[in-house]
């Protein structure tokens, strides 16, 4: 193996080895048994022959942005695809080509030199891979859907060895699993997106209202996002301003023309008053790296996220309550609003099945010091136990920890079983088992331990 990845191979003892197990979130601190950096499709099928031949666990590192830390695993191998980060943009017919190791910052600014853009993460260093196949909110989701929605195609090493096109025409089955189903089913190593026109420069910004007005506006914003058009996308947010003060900050995109959006921003801006507007018309690549400034890889971070079907008054009074003290700076609450045409895909049309949830909630916390792991972690737990009357039995793959079967089946919700029966077919002795996993009749390779 080593004489086949050569340079490409970091194994323990390399003096790379430290860097090369880490990923995003600073608290997982595993200890692969190699991690190889791949190339092409020949790389991934020889890591995946290799975890086989020595019969270990394989994760798969995209952009390494998984909060559960999948993209690393103990006594496994990683096949990190960071080399793999070539976009090819054909802009006659809008679709663009990126390998499986691309981040979004890459990804927009190749498809913005043609005006073109896809429904992409807020953070520019995630990946694209995990990203869209776990489902993929950002900016563009009302107007254009999810990510995966946007993929027309994939190239997928399998665990086998075969090399398949899933496509609507070619293996559709995996091309419906691969659409919000997470990476159980093979190694994607090239993702097509259809593209949209966008910019260059879009309607969009941050609007900050002082915290004590946290109620009237949460409401005001509610009833302003039930009439909005698609092109309207704005997130809600209880946290900390730079000067220390807390806020309740919109951050907001218009996905059309600035003349159209120009109203609708007005109408967001009534929702308070505002204590600082940053709303102006400026690059769309600027802006999606824009949030990018606390997220930066090694911080250590604990998240518990589900789906609101509305955001009721006693819904906002508890996220006041829970947002009444943040454990860190970088804590946040935020409450992001979808619909739009995410929500007219039906729920067995990809494996991603939440198409009608209203609001996404998100507790994340993000620190530095060890030893307020429990300080953080803990108002995590608490803040998610007091809003659990308000939650519906669901989740976002993409925001869940390991946080056990019952949860994993909730993010795949009605379309579990199906996802099953397919992770049998491509993968049936689960060596692909470090994802929400979908644990196959014939097999349980694991060594996630759950963290609830
Ligand atoms: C700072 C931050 C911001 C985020 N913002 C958003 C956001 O705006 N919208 C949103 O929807 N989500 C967001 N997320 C969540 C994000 O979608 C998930 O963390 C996603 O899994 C990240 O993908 P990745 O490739 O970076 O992660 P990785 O940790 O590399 O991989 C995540 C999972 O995908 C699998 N995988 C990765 N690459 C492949 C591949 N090529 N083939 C098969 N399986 C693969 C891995 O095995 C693993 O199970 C964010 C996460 C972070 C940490």
């Amino acid at each position: 193996m080593a004489r086949c990845f050569g340079e490409r191979a970091i194994l323990p003892g390399d003096p790379r080895y430290e860097a090369a197990r880490r990923v995003w979130n600073g608290m997982i601190d595993r200890r692969p048994l190699a991690v190889l950096r791949c190339t092409g499709n020949e790389d991934v099928r020889a890591a995946l022959d290799f975890a086989a031949e020595v019969d270990v666990p394989v994760a798969v590192r995209g952009g390494g942005h998984s909060v559960a830390g999948h993209g690393v695993v103990d006594g496994g191998i990683v096949i990190d695809l960071s080399p793999m980060a070539t976009v090819t943009v054909d802009p006659s017919n809008s679709i663009a080509d990126a390998g499986g190791g691309t981040q979004w910052g890459g990804f927009d600014a190749a498809t913005q030199r043609h005006g073109l853009a896809t429904t992409g993460g807020l953070i520019s260093h995630t990946g694209i891979a995990g990203l869209t196949l776990g489902g993929g909110f950002g900016w563009l989701t009302r107007k254009h859907g999810l990510s995966c929605d946007n993929l027309i195609e994939a190239e997928v090493v399998c665990v086998d060895g075969r090399v398949l096109r899933a496509s609507p025409e070619e293996n559709a089955e995996l091309y419906w699993a691969l659409r919000g189903g997470g990476g159980n089913f093979g190694v994607v190593t090239r993702f097509r997106y259809r593209l949209h026109h966008l910019g260059p420069n879009v309607l969009c910004g941050t609007i900050a209202f002082a915290h004590a007005s946290t109620r009237d506006v949460l409401r005001r914003y509610r009833d302003v996002m039930a009439t909005a058009p698609d092109e309207l996308a704005a997130y809600m947010t209880f946290g900390t301003l730079p000067d220390g003060e807390r806020a309740i900050v919109l951050t907001t995109l218009y996905a059309g023309p600035a003349e159209d959006g120009a109203g609708w921003m007005e109408r967001l801006r009534r929702c308070g008053t505002p204590l600082a507007d940053l709303v102006a018309s400026r690059p769309y690549t600027d802006f999606q790296k824009s949030l990018d400034g606390s997220q930066y890889a090694g911080r250590r971070a604990y998240w518990k996220s589900s789906f609101l079907s509305g955001l009721s008054d006693e819904a906002i009074d508890m996220a006041i309550t829970c947002a009444a003290e943040l454990p860190a700076r970088d804590a946040i609450l935020n409450i992001e609003r979808y619909g739009g045409a995410a929500s007219r895909v039906p729920p067995e049309a990809t494996a991603f099945p939440h198409r009608d949830s209203e609001y996404l909630i998100n507790i994340m916390s993000v620190w530095d010091d060890p030893e307020r792991d429990g300080a953080n972690v803990g108002w995590a737990r608490e803040s998610w136990a007091a809003m659990a009357p308000f939650v519906q039995s669901r989740s976002y793959s993409n925001f869940l920890g390991d946080e056990g079967q019952s949860r994993v089946r909730e993010a795949f919700g009605v379309n579990f079983d199906r996802l099953a029966t397919i992770k049998a077919r491509f993968d049936p002795g689960n060596r692909l088992c470090v994802n929400q996993n979908i644990v196959p009749t014939s097999g349980a390779m694991t060594n996630i331990e759950e963290t609830k």
